[in-house]
């Protein structure tokens, strides 16, 4: 088997942020974009990755069809190690956190994909097989930045049946008050990505102590310091989430030697795929760390999330952005029920994105405009 095809195919879906505001732009989100990898080959497989990518990221697109894909032309798809090590080997001078890393996650998904696919079984099958069949889901809250949003969210997500949430409010009022909201028996985490310093994250720590939250989540500029994380989880009275802007297996190794956390939470669409989320899972376990995947996906990302979670011994929460969408790049199996999604029981990743999503939704370079 030989791949003969690489495509890059950017999706802006219509969505809905249910009222929360993105700080970038100070409107609410109306479109979430997903940058599609597809890998076809000569045995008539196709398999489909997906790469972090946000505000219509073209330039990304570009990236990966410049650097990554002719280098994947001709090439064994199942020889997944050989050609994951050789595109990070020879692309590492351009950066090993960043687009072009999340290129080589994509590729690796998508190569999982095919794999699975060849072999007639699901992914989960591949990596350690399924310890359960339906994956409780966290919903990842927008910003509210207001306790009357933030309660109207809480309020929202309990009724459709989440039992967990997480918060990325920076007031400590809004965060107490969506634990007043929620009551003492759901579990909700907080996630303030990287806006304190050291000291500023230990006072923080000890205010938001009253709102028994599971986590913090990355509360300190820059998110690579460790040592800063590691003093703020001695000296604070919260456990430390971080790892979504972590590049790597040896980012994770630093920051378990630094003892900056309690979850690790690699990102698949990021962080070298698959592959190398097993290879942090393994790290994690030895040093004591919990490992939850962090998750801002809703494609082929979202898919090898739910099937690596779901296949771990002790299977950790999905993150689900806590998004309304109309249509779906990948059905209905990104909708939770009742806090769960089922894993997919299909070869491979289970589902392909739907090609009339992709057909009605799929940026084109030429109709464009950077704003
Ligand atoms: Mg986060």
């Amino acid at each position: 088997m030989k791949i003969t095809k690489v495509e890059t195919i950017l999706l802006a879906v219509p969505c809905s942020s249910n009222g929360a505001i993105r700080p970038s732009t100070g409107r609410s989100w109306s479109a979430f974009d997903v940058l599609l990898v597809r890998i076809d080959t000569d045995a008539g497989i196709s398999g489909w990755g997906e790469a972090f990518g946000r505000a219509r990221d073209l330039p990304l697109k570009a990236v990966i069809d410049a650097h990554i894909a002719p280098k994947l032309i001709g090439q064994d798809p199942t020889r997944i190690e050989a050609i994951k090590h050789d595109l990070e080997f020879r692309l590492h001078n351009t950066g090993r956190i960043g687009g072009i890393a999340y290129g080589i996650a994509a590729v690796d998904i998508a190569l999982w994909d095919i794999l699975g696919k060849r072999a007639g079984l699901p992914l989960h099958q591949l990596i350690g097989g399924l310890v359960t069949p339906e994956l409780p889901v966290y919903a990842s809250f927008l910003r509210y930045g207001s306790v009357e949003g933030v309660r109207g969210a809480v309020r929202k997500a309990l009724a459709e049946g989440y039992r967990h949430i997480k918060l990325h409010e920076i007031g400590i009022a809004e965060n107490l008050a969506a634990r007043e909201e929620a009551g003492p028996d759901v579990a909700i985490m907080l996630d303030v990505n990287c806006p304190w310093t050291v000291s500023q994250s230990i006072d923080a720590a000890r205010r938001l102590a009253p709102g028994n939250f599971d986590w913090l989540e990355e509360p300190v500029w820059p998110p690579e310091n460790y040592g800063g994380l590691g003093e703020i989880r001695r000296k604070g009275s919260l456990r430390i989430a971080a790892g979504e802007n972590a590049g790597s297996l040896h980012d994770f190794k630093a920051m378990f030697d630094a003892g900056a956390i309690d979850v690790a939470q690699p990102d698949l669409a990021k962080a070298g795929g698959i592959s190398e989320a097993l290879r942090i899972d393994a790290l994690a376990e030895a040093h004591g760390v919990d490992v939850v995947p962090h998750c801002a996906t809703f494609g082929p990302g979202l898919l090898a999330t739910i099937h690596f979670n779901a296949s771990r011994r002790r299977p950790p929460l999905l993150e689900r952005l806590y998004f309304a969408f109309d249509e779906h790049p990948i059905g209905a199996v990104a909708e939770p029920v009742d806090g769960f999604v089922k894993v997919p029981t299909g070869p491979g990743l289970g589902y392909d994105p739907d090609p009339r999503v992709i057909e009605r939704y799929r940026v084109e370079p030429a109709e464009f405009a950077w704003t």
